[in-house]
C-alpha cells in the first residue's frame, strides 16, 4: 500500500499515467475521469483515459472527450500505455472484472493502482484507495482527493468543474437522492463559482435524446410494462428485435427504469434487455430495499442499494421468469 505523502511523492514529477472506468461508462463514470485527466496534465503528467466500451453519445460534449481511447477499439494501444503506465487510476469501480478484458491487463502491470470508488466490497487490487460508500458520485471522490488529499484546489478550473460537475449531477439523479447531502450542495455550489454551467450541462446530458430513443421509451411504457401490485414491482422487458427496430444504441436505454418506479406505490423496478450476447438486468429501488442483493446473489451482478444491476446467459424469458420468482423472497419488504 502506499501512504498518501508517497502518492504525492510520485505525482510530484511527471509520470505517465492512465485512467479507466467501469464497462459502459455512465455520466460519474466519464465525469470523474475526464475531471481528473483535467486536474492532471496541469500538473504535466502525460494522461490517457482509457475506457473498457464504448460510452452514450449525450456524453461526447464533454471537455477533453476527444483524448479518451475505447479500448475495444484501440486494443494493442491501450494494452501498451497500461503496460507501461507508472499510474493507474480506477475511478468508480472496485472490482477488476467491471472493466472486462482491460481488467487483466491491469493486473498485470507494475504500475501503482489507485482505486477513487464509492461502491460496495471493493475488491483488494489496488495499492491506494480513497472510497467512501456514502460518497453519492466517483466524482465527488474525485474532488475530495484533489482538494483535501492532494491540496490542489487551485487547479479546479472550468474543465475540471464541468466535469466533476456532470458526474455528480448524473449519480445523484440530478441532487434528489438521498446520497446529495448538503455537503454536496455546497461542493456542486462550489463548483459552479469555479465555471461549471449547471443549465448546460443539464440540458446537454438530459435534453439531448434521439428521436428514436423518445419513440423507444413510448413503446416500453405503452406495450412493455407490467405491474405486479402483489410485490409492488414494475418491469420493462426490451427484446434484442426491439432494439433493432428503433435503432437504439449505447445508452439510449439508460433512464427508462426510472420511469417503472415513479409509479406510485412501486418499491422496485427491472428493467432488462436482451443484449447481443446477454440478458442484462437494471434493478432500481425505493427507501431500505436492497436492489443490490438480488443483482448479486442472482444475476453476477451488483451495486448500490437504490440502483443496481446484473446480467444472465439465460434467455430473456427464463431471466424474467427467474426475476419474478425471486419476489416472494423479498414480500415482506416490498410490501413494507
Ligand atoms: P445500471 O442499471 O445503470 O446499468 O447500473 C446501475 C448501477 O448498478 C451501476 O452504477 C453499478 O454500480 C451497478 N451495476 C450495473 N451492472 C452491474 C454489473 O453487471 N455488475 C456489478 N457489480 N454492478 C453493476
Ligand atoms: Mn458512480
Amino acid at each position: 500500500m502506499l501512504t498518501i505523502t508517497e502518492l504525492k511523492q510520485l505525482l510530484s514529477a511527471p509520470k505517465k499515467i492512465v485512467i479507466t472506468t467501469h464497462h459502459k461508462p455512465d455520466g460519474d463514470a466519464m465525469g470523474s475521469s475526464l475531471g481528473l485527466y483535467a486536474y492532471l496534465i496541469q500538473l504535466g503528467h502525460h494522461v490517457k483515459v482509457i475506457t473498457p466500451t464504448d460510452y452514450p453519445e449525450f456524453l461526447h460534449w464533454m471537455p477533453y472527450n476527444s483524448e479518451v481511447l475505447v479500448f475495444t477499439e484501440h486494443l494493442q494501444e491501450s494494452a501498451k500505455l497500461v503496460e507501461e503506465a507508472d499510474l493507474i487510476f480506477c475511478l468508480d469501480f472496485n472490482s477488476l472484472s467491471r472493466i472486462n478484458e482491460l481488467g487483466e491487463l491491469v493486473g498485470k502491470s507494475s504500475g501503482y493502482k489507485i482505486m477513487i470508488d464509492h461502491h460496495l466490497d471493493p475488491q483488494d487490487f489496488d495499492d491506494f484507495r480513497h472510497w467512501s460508500i456514502n460518497a453519492c458520485a466517483a466524482a465527488q471522490l474525485v474532488y475530495d482527493f484533489i482538494v483535501n488529499e492532494l491540496n490542489g484546489a487551485e487547479y479546479i478550473d472550468k474543465y475540471v468543474a464541468t466535469c466533476l460537475y456532470t458526474g455528480i449531477m448524473t449519480d445523484s439523479g440530478s441532487f434528489r437522492f438521498p446520497s446529495a447531502t448538503s455537503e454536496v450542495y455546497r461542493i456542486a455550489a462550489d463548483l459552479i463559482d469555479l465555471g461549471a454551467e449547471h443549465w448546460r450541462i443539464h440540458q446537454l446530458v438530459y435534453d439531448n435524446a434521439s428521436e428514436n430513443r423518445l419513440r423507444f421509451l413510448g413503446h416500453c411504457l405503452s406495450n412493455k410494462l407490467t405491474v405486479i401490485r402483489a410485490y409492488n414491482t414494475a418491469i420493462i422487458t426490451v427484446t434484442k428485435e426491439e432494439l433493432n427496430q428503433f435503432q437504439i444504441v449505447t445508452g439510449e436505454t439508460e433512464g427508462i427504469v426510472n420511469y417503472a418506479l415513479s409509479i406510485n406505490g412501486i418499491k422496485l423496478a427491472a428493467f432488462i434487455v436482451e443484449r447481443p450476447d446477454r440478458v442484462k438486468l437494471s434493478l432500481r429501488s425505493m427507501g431500505d430495499f436492497p436492489a443490490n442483493e438480488i443483482c448479486s446473489k442472482y444475476f453476477n451482478g451488483g451495486g448500490h442499494r437504490n440502483a443496481a444491476g446484473g446480467s444472465s446467459d439465460g434467455t430473456l424469458l427464463e431471466v424474467v421468469e427467474k426475476f419474478k420468482q425471486i419476489l416472494p423472497e423479498y414480500k415482506s419488504q416490498l410490501l413494507m
